[in-house]
């Protein structure tokens, strides 16, 4: 038969699946002979019974009396004696901490008889009346639902007319009437008076609690599972309100903010753990109690260390003082920030308590990517105006500016670029802007990925905002702002503010950027340490998304050993688009070769100084990619320019035939359309100009004594007919360049056709990358420009995806695309060097994923590649942690 009820002397803290965490510890607690008063445990499977079909299991509450009476004996000391009664705590407590969220009663087995026996022990009326009318009102909350307002009214009332020492025994003992009084107004029958069905329905409120709105948030928002249910602890009662040599308090045996080393903690005299939490009375700081209480204190300090040791972590606990006497009422490895989890793995190591490897295991690449940014100082900080999604974190403070050439000009003072949403034109604005903020478009819109690549501040898809660029505002309800007033956004949380927050600089950014030494403070020794064992242990390359020197630059100061994607389509943008509108305009070969010619020698400084920036390390240059009519005004833009001087009578010139060739271009889904190789197959001479500017760049650096190691990639190849048809013309082209190293030839694998296909493209290419936004783009039939800010709410909301696919890579699906690819394509081609450069690349989960899948290298932006390495780390040293970095 099933067993649903477990001792504390039964368990161990391996059984939290089915003891929960708090169940599971307490055991640990009670085996190590540490003082916790004696219980027992019933199970999540008991929950998980009474959740699935209303009622408890068949047995359960037999059980819960047998394992009763056991303690009943051990205490000597019965449930519902009036003279001389065992009070109970009934606890929740799920597989993973859910602070606050589901329900307590204490004190159960007070009634009217039992109360007079409870004072008589104590020899204090008042502490058991009090205690008495704590059960009606947590009971009549939690089992009823009784709103808390209704008893907490009462109370005040009473406590008002009380002198200063506190309400009377009379006081509280009238107080208990009037509670019954409001129980059995709402419930419709008396408060019970029998202990044991008081024990019973507080553990099936408990249950019923799991399913609680409060408790179904924040699962949501912590990934937790909403199929595990909570076990429920049974306790005996301990007594921190018997008076001044009585207390409660919550301990750490680290400072969980900073990790700093000594006990930390506060303590409540005279009072229950949840007047602690209820913030009724101000705590004193935990070192007060060795004044208070020298003997528990010490015998405290004892215990924490006792635990730090076992359980080889920061441990948080609860405990209380009766009359002198000291009992541990919970602990677990302790909640931590992002700093004091670096800082408390450095510490651990150094004190030999765990190995670096585990110290890995210790920190996530999210908390790495939280220290990196500057941070809000939220103190007193205001609502917020409106919330979009956090794209790229970070806090930034400007005025706002609308558009791009705005941004630019303000260039002395910080700006927020408003953008209904972006596009590469508006490129400088965002280069020049702290931050930008845009209503529509998710994290993978375009405003997004740049501003991530730049680690710019960015907050997308605020519906709520009515941009307004013609009139230079933006509204959100009935608050018009207008430009030049000054913003806050956080792309952590999507927030926006009106008006200046306050920001606090990262350390952690300043030492990656080479701006702070490493022993400058604890927290950036502990990164410094970290990171460095990370990269020693790590199999996983990690590479940079880079298309400027500056950025590779940047990128290899924070760690990358080469770019694994220079995008060339911003190359170009601005003064030169005229030069990509001559060669779409062309009319003829001549024209267009000269057009072609024209680009070349820009095309090759770029290449120039990318290759030195990275000199010495592989520079993956990819040919080039989006539609060509994204380098030409948009439809509408030239339609109502030419209506326009029609409408004057005026020739529309040059307009009217740059809006012939938009017109002719135009598809209705130019992400399927003509880009990628299939523009280098149709527009004679635009990849082998790219190639030749590649080689004619490797051979300069070379006569310059440079090391350059460039790599040419072919982007959306779905047919190795395609690859195999620019890689011929390449190679003609690089056998006519004098000087350039060899230069391998390899493709994105970005579509579905191509993963299937891969042993047949592996004959063809000297190595793959993943784009893995096309990939999942393509995989899942989703646009990448669109789904973000229309339906994934919803998918997410009703649970389809816990995170969005364009994040963290979908490894069932996408995933299965690119083990496949993988396999195939080394089976054909033994060593071939496999990587990644879709914006997955720099998501710790996905990292950890790629690890697994045997990737070379990842290649994310620059500000991401110590995340990346981070994540790396932690793959090698713990490869089935798996997907388990945001947890
Ligand atoms: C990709 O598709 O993952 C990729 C890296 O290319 P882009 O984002 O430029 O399409
Ligand atoms: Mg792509």
């Amino acid at each position: 038969m099933a067993r649903y009820v477990y001792d504390f002397i039964e368990g161990d803290r391996s059984r939290a699946d089915v003891l929960g965490g708090k169940g599971a510890n307490l055991a640990e607690m009670t085996r190590l002979g540490l003082p916790v008063p004696p219980g027992f445990t019933v199970t999540t499977d008991a929950c998980r019974a009474h959740l699935a079909t209303g009622a408890p299991p068949a047995g359960l509450f037999e059980e819960v009396n047998a394992h009763l009476r056991e303690i009943e004996a051990r205490l000597d000391r019965k449930l519902g004696d009036p003279g001389d009664p065992l009070l109970l705590a009934v606890r929740s407590g799920g597989r993973y901490s859910m602070p606050g969220m589901m329900e307590t009663i204490l004190d159960i087995g007070l009634n009217d008889a039992t109360v007079g026996g409870l004072a008589a022990r104590s020899g204090d009326e008042r502490f058991a009346w009090d205690s008495y009318r704590r059960l009606i009102q947590m009971f009549g909350h939690t089992v009823h639902g009784i709103p808390p307002e209704e008893f907490a009214h009462e109370l005040a009332a009473v406590r008002a007319t009380a002198g200063p020492a506190g309400p009377s025994a009379g006081q509280l003992r009238d107080l208990v009437d009037t509670y019954k009084k409001i129980f059995a107004r709402h419930v419709g029958h008396d408060f019970p008076q029998a202990p044991h069905e008081q024990l019973f329905l507080a553990i099936r409120s408990v249950f019923a609690s799991w399913n609680s709105e409060r408790a179904r948030i924040y699962r949501r928002q912590e990934r937790i599972p909403d199929d595990l249910g909570t076990a429920v602890n049974v306790m005996a009662m301990v007594f921190g309100n018997l008076g001044p040599d009585s207390g409660t308090g919550v301990a750490f045996t680290r400072d969980p903010a900073t990790g700093a080393p000594g006990v930390y903690g506060d303590y409540l005299a005279d009072a229950q753990g949840e007047d602690v939490v209820a913030g009724i009375r101000n705590t004193v700081p935990l070192a007060e109690l060795a004044r208070l209480d020298p003997v528990s204190f010490r015998r405290l300090g004892e215990i924490m260390a006792t635990l730090e040791r076992h359980y080889r972590d920061l441990c948080d606990i609860e405990f209380t003082i009766e009359r002198g006497r000291l009992w541990m009422l919970q602990t677990r490895v302790g909640k931590r920030t992002a700093a004091a989890a670096f800082v408390i793995a450095a510490q651990l190591v150094d004190e030999g308590v765990i190995t670096a490897d585990e110290a890995l295991t210790r920190v996530t690449g999210a908390q790495l990517a939280q220290l990196m940014f500057p941070a809000f100082d939220l103190t007193g900080a205001p609502e917020p105006l409106a919330v979009g999604v956090g794209a790229s974190p970070g806090a930034a403070v400007g005025r706002v500016v609308f558009d791009s050439a705005a941004a630019a000009a303000a260039a002395t003072e910080p700006v927020i670029l408003v953008r209904r949403e972006t596009n590469p034109d508006d490129l400088p604005g965002m280069i020049a802007a702290a931050g930008v903020l845009t209503s529509r478009g998710g994290k993978t819109s375009h405003a997004a990925v740049v501003a991530r690549g730049m680690g710019r501040t960015c907050v997308c898809g605020a519906e709520a905002l009515r941009i307004d660029p013609e009139r230079g505002e933006v509204a959100v309800g009935d608050r018009v702002v207008r430009a030049g007033e000054v913003i806050s956004i956080d792309g952590d949380t999507g927030r926006i503010w009106l008006g200046e927050i306050p920001v606090q600089p990262s350390p952690v950014a300043r030492y990656l950027a080479g701006e702070l030494d490493a022993e400058a403070d604890p927290l950036v020794a502990a990164v410094h340490r970290l990171l460095g064992h990370a990269d020693a242990v790590r199999k996983l390359g990690v590479r940079a998304n880079a298309d400027t020197p500056r950025d590779a630059a940047r990128a290899r100061r924070l760690g990358a050993t080469g770019v694994g994607l220079c995008r060339t389509e911003h190359m170009f943008l601005g003064e030169r688009r005229s030069l990509v509108e001559r060669l779409i305009l062309a009319d003829g070969p001549a024209e267009r070769e000269a057009a072609l010619a024209a680009l070349l020698p820009s095309q090759r400084a770029d290449f120039v100084g990318i290759l030195a920036a990275m000199d010495g390390l592989p520079v993956t240059i990819r040919l080039l990619d989006p539609p060509l009519h994204e380098f030409l005004p948009p439809l509408a833009e030239l339609t109502a320019r030419v209506a326009r001087a029609e409408a004057l009578g005026e020739d529309p010139g040059r307009d009217g035939t740059l809006l012939t060739a938009v017109r002719r271009m135009h598809e209705a889904n130019p992400m399927l359309g003509l880009r990628g190789v299939r523009l280098g197959l149709v527009v004679p001479g635009l990849f082998a100009m790219q190639v030749r500017a590649v080689a004619e760049a490797a051979a300069e650096r070379v006569r310059a004594g440079g090391d350059p190691r460039p790599e040419i990639m072919v982007p959306l190849v779905g047919d190795v007919r395609e690859l195999a048809a620019v890689r011929d013309e390449a190679e003609r082209v690089l056998a006519g360049v004098d000087g350039a190293p060899e230069i391998p030839i390899g493709t994105m694998i970005e579509v579905p056709r191509a993963a299937l296909t891969a042993g047949e493209i592996a004959a063809e290419a000297h190595f793959f990358s993943f784009g893995t936004n096309d990939l999942t783009q393509t995989a899942w039939a989703f646009s990448r420009d669109d789904v973000e800010g229309s339906f994934f709410g919803a998918y997410l909301e009703r649970g389809i995806f816990p995170v969005s696919p364009f994040e963290r890579i979908d490894a069932t699906g996408v995933g299965r695309l690119i083990r496949l690819a993988v396999v195939e394509g080394r089976a054909a081609r033994p060593g071939l060097t496999v990587g990644v450069c879709g914006e997955h690349g720099g998501d710790p989960d996905s990292v950890a994923f790629f690890a697994e899948a045997g990737l070379d290298y990842v290649s994310c932006s620059p500000y991401r590649v110590p995340i990346a390495r981070l994540a790396a780390g932690r793959a090698a040293v713990a490869p089935t942690t798996g997907t388990s970095d945001s947890r």
